[in-house]
């Protein structure tokens, strides 16, 4: 046997048994992530495939040598798409790695496959394979059918588009890991080269050098992968909780640039995509709140953000902290944002039953004591008259018994806008009970509080409600009024307390009805002494 013959089967079984090595040990130990098992699959196959070719060159005969291709080939074609899953791992694309683009990448390899093993039927791989004897080995000279030529298209269209994503992606990669990019790159470049060489007829003695570069290119994977942290499974279990999660989290950088984010934040900011990465996050985040992006350096929470979306509100619980390296050092931000807006939602509710009225919106009664309580201590203090007007609708029973229950809640909200439109922005209205409505008017004295109530009292006159099922179209809805005035003076007032004063509006009230309803009575304040 001549020496570089020797010496090239010597590099080939040493890059076997390198592959099954490396095969083996990431198998036993972490094989559970689908990228191990790639890796796992890279490693075995470019075995089968470096053992084929080792035996193609030691082989006696042309049987032997076409025997030992089909071997070759049981890995040889799937090696390329496998490259190319193991860069989009690399790359952090695995979520385009849907499980139809993961399995469409070796329809090709197994039709080759198939295409190789039954080539005697009809030669659509080799046209025909013949040997010649060549410095004390058997060199074939094989003639390309149809199949072999796709086949290779197929090869190096894998391999220029794992170049390609490379290239594509090496701005937005962490700079952190260039030297891992550069390796992946070595990686696919050191088999492309050897294909035009060998092609090009360079080789020593015209012999694939592929089978041997191989060994290499699988060890410059596992390093760059290894080291870039993804054959750990800490990290992995890490990145997998990250996609996972259902908050939205942005990694930045010292300069608000985006350097990494999951799903989730991808749903709170729709427009966030790969292009994204490496650009300022700053634009995209002023399109959906006015909150500025945390710029204190530690660790803080803004509750409750209004986040616009969609043409739609939400609320986010933002949560910032600082990434620092193991030093101490600040390397950036960490964002996360966790949808609220249900909580907010129902908060907000909660609220608006707690301080107003269900049908009308106006505050209920509970809240209205509460606010006159303060009203009347602010009058007080400001030695400011405080006016109350206790006003009830006229004869509703009729209302509701001769229209019904609904057309009685229209009335309700028809008096509540006519009021409404009457009131200053000072003066507070509310449901004080089923059809009483109170109202409390700051600073004015009792001929002013009078006059109101009239021209309240008025305009329900002048306003019917329009109902077409009554005869002319419209009901008169009139009401009958209290009225109570606190002089702000509270050495001479009686009615400082504010049930004096209610209960004073509401025996004016009385009278009112009293005397005919659709009327004004104000409380005498002599009375109650
Ligand atoms: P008056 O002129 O003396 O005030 O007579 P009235 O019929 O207005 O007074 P009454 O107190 O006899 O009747 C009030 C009715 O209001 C009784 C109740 O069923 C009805 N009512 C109370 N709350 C509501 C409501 O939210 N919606 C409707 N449709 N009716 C209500
Ligand atoms: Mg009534
Ligand atoms: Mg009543």
């Amino acid at each position: 046997m001549g020496t570089p013959y020797s010496a090239i089967l010597t590099l080939m079984v040493t890059a076997g048994v390198i592959n099954v090595i490396m095969g083996i040990y990431i198998l036993t130990n972490r094989a559970k992530q689908s990228m191990s098992k790639t890796f796992v699959a890279h490693c075995l196959l470019s075995a089968v495939y470096i053992f084929g070719s080792a035996l193609e060159l030691s082989a006696g005969s042309l049987e032997e040598i076409t025997f030992w291709i089909k071997v070759e080939y049981i890995g040889m074609p799937f090696l390329p798409p496998i490259n190319l899953l193991l860069i989009m791992y690399f790359l952090g694309m695995e979520r385009y790695l849907k499980p139809a683009l993961r399995a469409g990448l070796f329809i090709m390899p197994l039709v080759t496959v198939a295409l190789v093993m039954s080539n005697e039927m009809h030669h659509l791989y080799y046209r025909a394979i013949t040997i010649r004897p060549e410095l004390g080995f058997l060199k074939v000279d094989l003639n390309a059918g149809p199949w072999y030529i796709i086949q290779g298209a197929y090869t190096f269209g894998c391999m220029f588009g794992g170049v390609a994503l490379l290239l594509l992606y090496w701005g937005r990669m962490k700079s952190a890991y260039r030297l891992q990019h550069i390796t992946m790159l070595v990686g696919l470049l050191l088999p492309l080269a050897g294909d035009f060489a060998y092609l090009g007829n360079l080789t020593p003695q015209g012999i694939d050098p592929i089978p041997v570069i191989m060994a290499g290119t699988s060890a410059l994977y596992m390093w760059a992968l290894a080291s870039r942290g993804l054959m750990n499974v800490a990290p992995i279990a890490r990145d997998n909780l990250f996609e996972s999660m259902s908050d939205g989290v942005l990694v930045l950088d010292m300069n608000n640039r985006l350097v990494d984010y999951n799903p989730a934040a991808a749903q709170v900011m729709p427009q966030l995509s790969t292009y994204s990465l490496g650009r300022s996050i700053e634009p995209l985040w002023r399109q959906h709140t006015d909150s500025t992006l945390i710029e204190e350096t530690d660790s803080q929470s803004t509750q409750e953000t209004l986040w616009e979306k969609d043409g739609q509100s939400y609320y986010y619980d933002i949560r910032a902290s600082v990434v620092r390296k193991k030093g101490g050092q600040e390397t950036g931000k960490l964002i996360v944002l966790i949808d609220v807006s249900e909580r907010v939602r129902l908060q907000q509710r909660l609220h608006e039953l707690a301080f107003h009225d269900g049908l009308t919106g106006i505050y209920n009664r509970t809240h209205f004591l509460q606010l006159s309580e303060k009203l009347l201590a602010e009058s007080l203090l400001n030695g400011e008259p405080l006016a109350l007007l206790l006003f009830d609708i006229d004869h509703f029973k009729r209302i509701n018994d001769t229209y019904g229950h609904d057309v009685g809640d229209r009335a309700l909200l028809h008096v509540v806008g006519v009021c409404r439109n009457v009131l200053r922005a000072e003066d507070v209205l509310a449901r004080y009970g089923g059809e009483e409505f109170v109202m409390m008017m700051p600073g004015l004295s009792l001929e002013e509080a009078e006059a109101e109530a009239h021209r309240i009292r008025n305009a329900l006159v002048s306003q019917p409600m329009a109902l077409s099922a009554s005869p002319n179209g419209f009901i008169a809805v009139t009401a009958s009024f209290g009225v109570a005035v606190a002089s702000g003076e509270a050495a001479t007032d009686d009615w400082h307390d504010m049930k004096q004063l209610l209960k004073a509006a509401d025996r004016a009230l009385y009278e009112a009805k009293h005397a005919g309803r659709n009327t004004v009575r104000v409380a005498n304040r002599t009375v109650l002494v």
